[in-house]
């Protein structure tokens, strides 16, 4: 599911939002919907029926994930042309989409869970525990790099995976004695990197740990939603989020437009134009056919175990630089840090620099200019 705004982490209000289903073998986009919630000419006072409307929905933003899964999965017309039933979800945790699928189907539909969205959440869970010393960076570097190797040597093995699951904290606290071949520890040839001995802590992630072991069964497939998150790019790129497209039926060719270039590449472009009974145009045909054996070539080079060791490198190599640059700038950009007058972090600068000279202003003794830094946007 994507939204065609850009949601806070805390609240959504988007005012339309597109779901796709996409093959697992295949790749490409079965089916998409759309849930749109406001149209300008309705807003306007026209008649429904006299404008290309396309509003459809009235809930919130957070309801469309669910709206928009259940109808693909349950009710899309090309599936059941194809003959087609959905009985495997892949998905995240985040929505309850699969509750919205399985009201509205009476077979068994099973769940499995993203591997991107499970390592994050993982993590995620890892960062709530960080009132302990221990609980570090480094650290959680350092289980999160346990739990994706449990997932990757345990692959349709539910019940090892649980169990290699399980046996993290043991890991972490000296114990090696279930630990599995990996573990060097084990034979005692190398010396422990990560070791932790808070005994409050060691409870806690057991009761993480225990917590995803006991939906092992969820994901000891390896499912990923990767082409879902690449399609929001392809979208995003035609429908900008800082743009809003949403109060007319231009949304709707946006997505139609985005969808026909994840499924057949952007040479979509000039079949379309022949469908119209345009010329395809010289310069198009080029260009499409360059952007196409392009993005071919990127898409099989990111796949090579020489690529993602590559990425890893990098981005070690680039946090270690930012590392030392923020250590040698001292404090560069904080929040607030031109409001904060006892900012410890500040002490490095002249305070009269940050705060300036000691003298009031008001509009009646100074010309004032305004300004706005509009830094997160
Ligand atoms: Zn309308
Ligand atoms: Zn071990």
């Amino acid at each position: 599911m994507g939204w065609s705004k850009r949601g806070n982490g805390k609240s959504y209000d988007s005012l339309n939002g597109y779901g796709t289903i996409i093959g697992f073998l295949s790749g490409k986009i079965l089916d998409y919907a759309e849930r749109i919630r406001k149209c300008k000419f309705c807003d306007s006072g026209r008649k429904k029926d006299d404008h290309d409307c396309r509003k459809n929905f009235q809930g919130s933003a957070k309801a469309m994930e669910a709206s928009a899964g259940a109808e693909l999965i349950n009710n899309s017309s090309i599936l059941k042309e194809a003959n087609l039933e959905a009985r495997v979800l892949i998905g995240d945790e985040d929505s309850c989409t699969i509750a919205a699928v399985r009201r509205g189907n009476p077979k068994t539909i099973f769940k499995l869970a993203d591997e991107n969205h499970l390592k994050k959440n993982f993590s995620r869970d890892l960062w709530k525990l960080s009132s302990f010393k221990e609980i570090k960076k480094r650290s959680i570097d350092h289980i999160k790099k346990c739990f994706g190797y449990a997932l990757a040597q345990n692959m349709g093995d539910a019940q090892n995976l649980a169990k290699t699951i399980r046996n993290i904290p043991d890991h972490l606290y000296d114990n090696h004695e279930n630990c599995g071949s990996w573990c060097s520890r084990r034979s005692g040839s190398k010396e422990q990197t990560i070791l932790l001995t808070n005994l409050s802590l060691f409870d806690k992630l057991s009761a993480l740990c225990e917590e995803y072991a006991a939906n092992a069964n969820k994901f000891s497939i390896p499912a990923s939603s990767q082409a879902n998150e690449s399609f929001n790019n392809i979208m995003a790129h035609k429908s900008p989020k800082n743009i809003c497209y949403s109060r007319s039926e231009s949304s709707s060719y946006r997505l139609a437009s985005s969808v026909c270039t994840k499924n057949d590449g952007d040479s979509c472009i000039v079949e379309i134009r022949q469908k119209l009974q345009l010329s395809p145009g010289r310069h198009t045909l080029f260009y499409t056919k360059q952007l196409d054996a392009k993005r071919q070539k990127r898409a099989l080079d990111a796949k090579l175990p020489a690529a993602k060791k590559r990425r890893i490198i990098k981005t070690q190599e680039r946090e270690e630089l930012r590392k030392n640059n923020e250590n040698s700038e001292g404090v560069q950009y904080k929040s607030n840090c031109g409001l904060s007058q006892d900012c410890e972090d500040l002490e490095a600068f002249d305070e009269s620099l940050i705060n300036g000279p000691n003298i009031q202003i008001s509009a009646e003794t100074c010309n004032l200019v305004f300004f706005d830094l509009e830094t997160s946007g």
